[in-house]
């Protein structure tokens, strides 16, 4: 599969200390997409369950779920659902995001994999009319939280606050995850730059 970033482990994708998985390649093209370079299925670079899995490991003890988000997640639905089922079977938990909305999930090929191992759903695509970072994690209004188990509940958002987590790596790129206003942290980032 391609994916476009892994972050073994970030607190701004969702409740408690989480493994992310951006993957690569999205058909919905949202207007108002901040993510226009995880559009491309060529972009990204290849990764295998197997090593996903491995990377899972090696943070297991620190981390309480997982979190996929795109690009478009289902695109994957078959290796997605194998990790998934990993974190289940290490009792954590799954958020996955999506631009489709539930209703044509449940009418699509092979989504029922990935539907069956996530716990949270977040749906729909993200519509520039409707911005609203008021909430947790969605980016619109009309996105929508399905709770699709008992393993996540909306209790566990009562406390949770959209933040975003900058990284700067060694050759100083500066690299950013999360949720909140992002033409304002743009804004920011940009002024730092320049
Ligand atoms: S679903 Fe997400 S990644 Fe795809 S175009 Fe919409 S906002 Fe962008």
């Amino acid at each position: 599969m391609r994916v476009n970033r892994i972050i073994e482990k970030t607190y701004a994708e969702g409740p408690g200390c989480r493994f992310c998985i951006w993957v690569q390649g999205c058909k919905h093209h949202c207007v108002g997409c901040f993510a226009k370079e995880l559009w491309s299925f060529d972009g990204g670079y290849d990764i295998s369950v197997n090593e996903i899995i491995s990377k899972i490991k090696s943070v297991s003890n620190d981390i309480c779920g997982i979190t996929f988000l795109g690009g478009e997640p289902f695109e994957y639905a078959e290796e997605l659902s194998e990790v998934a089922g990993y974190i289940h079977s290490i009792n954590k938990n799954v958020i996955t995001f999506t631009g489709y909305c539930y209703e044509d999930l449940q009418k699509k090929s092979n989504a029922d994999m990935l539907l069956n191992q996530t716990d949270l759903l977040i749906d729909g695509k993200f519509d520039e009319g409707l911005v609203d970072y008021s909430r947790p994690l969605a980016g619109s209004s009309n996105q929508r939280f399905i709770y699709l188990t008992d393993k996540i509940s909306g209790e566990e958002f009562e406390h949770y606050k959209n933040r975003f987590e900058i990284r700067v790596s060694n050759k100083g790129i500066i690299e950013f995850n999360g949720m909140g206003n992002i033409k304002k942290l743009q804004n920011f980032l940009n002024k730092k730059g320049g």
